[in-house]
């Protein structure tokens, strides 16, 4: 079972498609303390959370959003009249956290987790060719301390739950920490393939620890909470943990326990996008997992793409799925990140073919709906209306719920309504 990775995939490849859709107020607005603010983005059913540190030394950002929001985070920090912000901090690597460092250009000097420089070019981040602003120019592994704005700003590194690359940065006078996806806006967390879901509770503990009972939480997504609910939230973590592994050795699988609702008590903590079965998911491959989930073959794909082209970096695919299917892992997220990532970054022709072999390798997938319509927006942007017409239809067939496909398919049927 690899649910946890496959959701991943998916929350990321749906973050572009959400927020392609029109927005009122792109970005809101709401400050946090004194010189400290929270400029927030609204993505369907959950927010990204950046903060802006403003004073006569200039901005500093936590957090820069999607790629597809940076425009709009530019504007926002225009307001404050301050220049350029002097410095970035990203609380991690994924995508709607990075995305917008590069439209500032080359002058911020832009701070990660040591692991991130290395992360961005690897896996299906390859794909990316993020610019060369988007890196980092400063890593830590441990801590740090910058004094700006009045502000003493710790960094501290506590990677290894949602992700393997985090820190959380709290400016300990304004006494407000920014921590990272730790705790999803005290919704589920989500687990990336590189992340542990049995170091949540480690991970979140080391945070009690590090904060004062009075700070004030924002987290890379939703809704600001108190030390206090950091604490219930660490209960939830090892409660709900210890249930599953009871269950497991039980014997029970994971469908009983989703069944039986042995959860039933955490379920205030749904929604966003982790669900209570979700959850029970992820703890399940968890506690179950042994060793190191084997790599999907992006690098191989997209070596093959950039010196041979998209035709043969498919035959490569089916290559290595038919000759040697225990070296990576095969299922139809692979061919689709990286068709999705072709698009993003104006590769029409190259993501049709990726996306057209996905289908024919993994005709029933979960995901197929999502590959029709990534199809649809790709033949519609070469100009093939008819085509992405076709294509919408049939993502709307097998996912009647998808709105972004009943949006797009309005959009292409009637243009300019
Ligand atoms: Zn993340």
């Amino acid at each position: 079972m690899r649910i946890s990775i496959r959701t991943a995939i998916v929350v990321a490849i749906t973050l572009t498609a959400v927020v392609a859709m029109a927005q009122e107020e792109p970005v809101k607005l709401r400050e946090l303390a004194d010189h400290l603010y929270l400029l927030s983005t609204d993505q369907g059913s959950y927010t990204t959370n950046t903060i802006a540190l403003v004073g006569d030394d200039g901005v500093l950002l936590v957090d820069t959003q999607a790629s597809s929001d940076a425009a709009y985070l530019k504007e926002a920090v225009d307001k404050f009249e301050k220049g350029t912000p002097k410095y970035i901090i990203n609380t991690h690597r994924h995508v709607e956290h990075i995305g917008g460092n590069a439209i500032f250009g080359d002058e911020p000097i832009v701070i990660a987790h040591e692991l991130v420089p290395k992360k961005l070019k690897s896996g299906s981040y390859i794909f990316n060719e993020f610019p060369e602003a988007t890196f980092p120019d400063i890593t830590l592994s441990d801590s740090l301390t910058l004094y700006f704005n009045g502000e003493r700003i710790e960094l501290h590194a506590l990677p290894g739950s949602h992700d393997d690359n985090e820190i959380i940065v709290h400016f300990t006078n304004a006494k407000v920490v920014h921590l990272s996806s730790l705790v999803n806006g005290f919704n589920f967390p989500s687990i990336d393939s590189h992340g542990d879901v049995l170091k949540f509770a480690e991970c979140v503990a080391a945070a009690i620890e590090l904060l004062p009972e009075d700070v004030m939480i924002v987290s890379g997504h939703n809704d600001i909470g108190t030390w206090s609910d950091l604490r219930t939230y660490h209960a939830m973590l090892t409660e709900t943990t210890e249930i599953v592994r009871v269950a497991l050795a039980e014997g029970k699988d994971v469908e009983t326990i989703q069944s039986e609702n042995l959860l039933g008590d955490w379920e205030r903590y749904a929604g966003s996008y982790v669900s209570l079965d979700a959850w029970t998911e992820y703890l399940a491959e968890g506690l179950q997992r042994s060793g190191p989930l084997k790599e999907r073959a992006f690098v191989p794909l997209y070596k093959a793409w950039k010196s041979e082209g998209a035709t043969a970096a498919v035959e490569l695919y089916r290559s290595l799925k038919r000759d040697h299917p225990d070296e990576y892992l095969f299922d139809d997220a692979t061919l689709q990140a990286s068709g999705s990532k072709l698009l993003g970054n104006g590769h029409y022709q190259a993501a049709v073919v990726f996306l057209e072999a996905n289908l024919q390798l993994y005709p029933e997938a979960d995901y197929t709906f999502y590959t029709n319509y990534l199809l649809a927006r790709a033949h519609n942007e070469l100009g093939e209306r008819e085509l992405a017409i076709q294509y919408c239809e049939k993502a709307l067939e097998l996912n009647p719920e998808f709105a972004a496909a009943t949006n797009f398919l309005q959009e292409l049927k009637c243009p300019g309504s």
